[in-house]
C-alpha cells in the first residue's frame, strides 16, 4: 500500500478552532493529507480575539520535531505563529536538523484583531534565519513591509517588494492584498523560482468571517506541495480553496468568525 502523504505545520494553537494550528489540520483534513503539529505556542483566543498566549519551551519544540522525524515520513510543512527569537531560531535549528520537506513560512505577526503574536525583535529572526530556508513565503502587506522595511503603496511596490523577499532568501513569493486599499479587488502578486511571475485577482468578499484565511492558505499549499503540485499550481489551488471557505459561511461565536472548511 502506498504510503498517505504527510505534513506538518510548526504554529500556535487557536482555542476557538478557527486559526493556527487549528485551521492548519482542518485544512489539511479537506485536503486530504495526514496533518501533524508541532506547538510553539498555545493561545487563549475566541472569534472576539486572542486573549492570553504562552509560548512553549524550546525542549518542547525540539522534542516535538524529533517525535515526528522519528516516526513520520513529512513531504512538506509549514510554519505559522512563531511568537518571538527564541522559538524562531529553536524552529531553524529543527528546519535544519531535518528533512521535512518543501518549506512555506507564513510569516504571521499580528492578528486581524491586533493581538501581536510575534515579538517586534524577532522580525529580523525571521528575516535572517527563516526566509533563507523558505520553498515559499506567504506575507500579507503589513508583514510585507516590516520584511523588506518597505513601503508598499502600489502594484509596482508589491512586485519590487517580491524580488526584495527572493533576496532575502525565500524562492518563491506570493503577496496576499487583502490588506490594501481597493475595495473590489484582493490581488495576490506571485513570484516564482524561476523568475516568472504572475497576479492572482479576485472580487472582494464582504464578510467578517476571514478569521485564520492566512493560515488557510499556507496549509493548503503545504498540502497541495506535499500532493507533487508544482508551486504555481499548489498556489492557484491554495487561493481558489480560501475563496470557497469565505464565500460559504458557517455562523460561529460573536466576532470575527471562522471559516467553513465544507464549503
Ligand atoms: N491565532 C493564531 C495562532 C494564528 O496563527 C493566527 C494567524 O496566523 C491568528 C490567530 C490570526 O488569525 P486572523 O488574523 O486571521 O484572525
Amino acid at each position: 500500500m502506498n504510503e498517505f502523504p504527510q505534513v506538518l505545520t510548526i504554529a500556535g494553537t487557536d482555542s476557538g478552532g478557527g486559526a493556527g494550528v487549528m485551521a492548519d489540520l482542518k485544512t489539511m483534513q479537506a485536503r486530504h493529507v495526514f496533518g501533524t503539529a508541532v506547538v510553539v505556542a498555545v493561545t487563549a483566543q475566541n472569534t472576539l480575539g486572542v486573549q492570553d498566549f504562552m509560548a512553549m519551551p524550546t525542549k518542547l519544540i525540539d522534542e516535538q520535531c524529533a517525535s515526528l522525524a522519528d516516526d513520520f515520513n513529512i513531504l512538506a510543512c509549514k510554519t505559522g505563529m512563531l511568537a518571538d527569537a527564541e522559538r524562531v531560531h529553536a524552529v531553524v535549528e529543527n528546519l535544519r536538523r531535518y528533512d521535512f520537506g518543501p518549506l512555506t513560512v507564513d510569516p504571521v505577526m499580528i492578528a486581524k484583531g491586533g493581538a501581536p503574536l510575534l515579538a517586534e525583535d524577532a522580525i529580523q529572526t525571521v528575516r535572517d534565519e527563516l526566509l533563507p530556508l523558505a520553498t515559499v513565503v506567504t506575507p500579507n502587506l503589513p508583514e510585507a513591509e516590516k520584511l523588506t522595511g518597505m513601503t508598499i503603496a502600489d502594484n509596482a511596490a508589491m512586485v519590487q517588494a517580491g524580488h526584495a523577499l527572493q533576496k532575502l532568501g525565500a524562492k518563491n513569493v506570493i503577496i496576499k492584498g487583502g490588506h490594501e486599499a481597493d475595495p473590489k479587488m484582493a490581488n495576490d502578486f506571485v513570484l516564482l523560482a524561476d523568475g516568472s511571475a504572475f497576479w492572482l485577482t479576485a472580487p472582494r468578499i464582504a464578510t467578517v468571517r476571514t478569521h485564520g484565511t492566512g493560515d488557510t492558505l499556507s496549509a493548503c499549499l503545504t498540502a497541495e506541495l506535499a500532493k507533487g503540485q508544482s508551486m504555481a499550481q499548489a498556489i492557484q489551488t491554495a487561493k481558489a480553496y480560501v475563496a470557497g471557505t469565505i464565500q460559504d459561511t458557517i455562523q460561529v461565536g460573536h466576532g470575527h468568525g471562522p471559516l467553513n472548511h465544507w464549503a
